[in-house]
């Protein structure tokens, strides 16, 4: 368990989703582990949720980038 420190090392969660809007089709990256809710810039729904530091993701994801 490292500390979360400053580090220029990526912890392994720190990934980013590409995501798709189901509402507008609208592919957006996001941060997997964001720690604020996330919205389409398009048409504004929610595309994840915060719980406890980590992302809920409330669509369908369509690839994960390391
Ligand atoms: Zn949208």
């Amino acid at each position: 368990m490292a500390k979360n420190n400053e580090n220029i090392t990526p912890a392994p969660k720190s990934r980013f989703l590409r995501v798709k809007c189901t509402d507008c089709e609208n592919e957006q990256v996001i941060f997997g582990s964001a720690s604020t809710p996330v919205t389409c810039i398009v048409c504004g729904r929610a595309l994840a949720e915060s719980r406890g530091g980590r992302a809920r993701i409330l669509t369908p994801i369509l690839e994960v980038l390391e």
